[in-house]
């Protein structure tokens, strides 16, 4: 295929991508036969691995019956069974589900549901929505709004109303121990502090990445964290909304990655894992009680001409039906747990590698000037981007962002489709091996 002149694409990217002919399983072909293994399942997405036979069979089907169907002239069958299985597999009480087509949108339906709540619920005074920075929460303007990642919002902040922040729970940036409840304390504690500075009353909502995603790459949060915020949003009466764009489906070992510590959110958001690459879909999962309220005081205001389309949820039905048929939860997070510990065996190899971190098979590394200091590398290595091309030449797939004060810190997802077999972690492992080799060659020259 010859390029075309103009690309859809409007980053001002350092060099073009190869073009994809065609992906099976965990691997991708570019036009010129180049095997490329996906070490980060797209971005995070492609849970089931690509071109699954069973799900493309499922999406025929219904191509042949229809594709699309408006939400306002008709109910669909993959709509609601689809729907059905999703509120039975979230917690008690999340039993209504809200369909989208992405990320973005389904956090913007979270914001704007919880707003409609507090109108009915007599508390109009409560707008604002803590985040913590870093994050990631979309790129919509609502989104942006709570996306805690200066490069992308500064152009937009004039536009959007300030939201509060809160730090990530970076413990190994701070010296913490994460494994100690008062670490956990510690930075769940800054979410009360900050409610009260703001205004109790105020307050509608905080939206939190049970384990982070491009923005803190792949956190864990301390022991204690997840359930200390779920008492402080209770004790406020703040809806505790958790963003489980990139964990929801099953890659870090459980479906939801809130399973992790027992905490029930009031809203959950769901994406790439859903349909995972299938077709573009997404879903806001709200308590049924947030629901009746907004819907017995007139309706949600709310709503996206593709929602619940019926192609897009016959492949999250298919997706879903994989994913119970292979255990792929299970293999997530056995094989996790795999890739974790050779990853970490790495770390004995190359001392920028500063920290190893995530769970299930969303995993991450971060590179830094020298292990004790924690010091980043120096901006100008560009380390996040020269990684990912050598990786590239070297035929492996992996992901990565610049998140950490000043924005100079490099950390790298490792995140492969939940089909990965321990072969397969052998080859993540001989690229990176080789990759980060040639990356300490490049630098050093
Ligand atoms: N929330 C989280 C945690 C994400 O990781 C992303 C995307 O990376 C989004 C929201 C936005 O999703 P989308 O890009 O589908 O709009």
């Amino acid at each position: 295929m010859s390029r075309p002149q103009t690309s859809h694409l409007f980053y001002q990217s350092r060099q073009r991508r190869p073009v994809l002919d065609q992906a099976r399983g965990v691997y991708m072909w570019d036009v010129d036969g180049k095997r490329y293994l996906d070490g980060s399942s797209g971005a995070m997405v492609c849970n089931i691995g690509h071109s699954n036979p069973r799900v493309l069979e499922a999406m025929r089907k219904q191509m042949d019956k229809s594709t699309f169907g408006y939400r306002l002239h008709f109910e669909t069958e993959p709509a609601e069974l689809l729907a059905a299985r999703t509120a039975a597999l979230a917690p008690e009480g999340l039993e209504k589900v809200f369909f989208v087509s992405g990320g973005s949108e389904a956090v913007e339906s979270a914001i704007k549901l919880a707003r409609q709540n507090a109108i009915a619920i007599g508390q109009a005074q409560r707008y604002k929505i803590i985040s913590r920075e870093p994050s990631y929460h979309g790129c919509t303007l609502g989104a942006l709004a709570l996306t805690g990642y200066a490069p992308l919002t500064a152009p937009f902040d004039p536009m959007m109303r300030p939201m509060p922040k809160i730090p990530a729970p970076r413990a190994y940036l701070d010296g913490l121990d994460p494994d100690d409840e008062a670490t956990g304390r510690h930075y769940a504690d800054m979410l009360e502090a900050k409610i009260l500075s703001e205004g109790p009353e105020t307050i509608l909502a905080f939206i939190v990445e049970p384990i982070g995603g491009a923005s803190t790459g792949a956190l864990v949060p301390p022991k204690g964290y997840m359930q200390r915020i779920r008492e402080i949003c209770t004790r406020y009466g703040v809806l505790l909304i958790h963003d489980e764009v990139m964990t929801g489906g099953g890659r870090t070992g459980k479906f939801f990655a809130g399973e992790h510590w027992n905490v029930d959110p009031d809203i959950l958001v769901i994406s790439k894992g859903f349909a995972a690459g299938y077709a573009p879909l997404g879903a806001m999962i709200a308590h049924k009680d947030i629901v009746t309220n907004v819907l017995d005081n007139g309706g949600f205001l709310h709503g996206f001409t593709y929602a619940g389309n019926p192609l897009a949820c016959s492949a999250g039905l298919a997706v879903l039906d994989e994913i119970e048929r292979e255990n792929l939860c299970q293999n997530a997070a056995e094989t996790g747990a795999l890739l974790k510990s050779e990853l970490k065996k790495l770390m004995d190899r190359y001392s920028i590698i500063g920290d190893v971190r995530g769970e299930g098979l969303l995993l991450a590394f971060e590179l830094v000037e020298d292990r004790a200091s924690l010091r980043p590398l120096a901006k100008e290595l560009n380390a996040f981007n020269e990684l990912v091309d050598i990786a590239y030449e070297n035929g492996l797939i992996i992901y990565s962002r610049r998140t950490r004060g000043g924005y100079s810190g490099d950390h790298f997802l490792i995140a492969p489709p939940m089909i990965s077999t321990p072969d397969h972690v052998a080859e993540i492992i001989e690229g990176l091996d080789l990759s980060l080799r040639q990356f300490l060659d490049r630098i050093s020259q």
